[in-house]
């Protein structure tokens, strides 16, 4: 289960619909192995950049059955900027972060808010919430999250919380009684 503050979502729902239709990403950073997403770092999308020169992409009409050969941009998928990336991992390892959610949006009208091949090929923090909103909708938002690990995408409930400090915690925090 992915446990995220209110406030966070609203960024990220904020930050989708502004660079909607192309792709929003980011990081929401968190102490190493609190599994407690702090820190909002939204990404530019280097596939949204006037100059990306496209990822070619080969994928089956479902109608016809034919192949299609297409260049997909930042309006069907997203890639960080490799220097950006860098220089925000080098911050996390310095403040003893790690991502704890990985977020993007999907905007197409024909997409799911559900992870895509290039999606599952390229998520490699197996500690990480893989965070989906899509954004087709222009006023109702979908958003859920997964975990990927070795190819294998499972879907994973979200507990929307104002702050970390009052969420439910478990058994042990409750003092004895009587
Ligand atoms: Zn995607």
């Amino acid at each position: 289960m992915l446990r995220i503050r209110a406030d966070l979502v609203d960024e990220i729902v904020a930050h989708a619909r502004r660079e909607h239709p192309n792709e929003a990403c980011g990081i929401i950073a968190g102490p190493e192995g609190s599994d407690r997403p702090e820190r909002f770092l939204p990404m530019r999308n280097a596939a949204a950049d006037p100059d990306y020169p496209g990822l070619p992409n080969t994928r089956i009409d479902p109608e016809t059955g034919e192949k299609i050969e297409e260049l997909r941009f930042g309006d069907t998928f997203f890639i960080f900027d490799s220097k950006e990336w860098l220089a925000v991992h080098r911050e996390m390892t310095a403040r003893e972060e790690e991502p704890v959610v990985i977020y993007h949006s999907h905007t197409q009208p024909y997409s799911e808010a559900y992870p895509s091949a290039i999606d599952v090929e390229s998520a490699l923090e197996p500690n990480a919430h893989y965070v989906i909103i899509g954004t087709k909708d222009p006023v109702r938002h979908e958003l859920r999250s997964y975990r990927i690990l070795d190819g294998v995408v499972t879907e994973e409930e979200i507990d929307v919380v104002e702050s970390y400090m009052f969420a439910h915690t478990g058994a042990d925090d409750v003092p004895d009684r009587d």
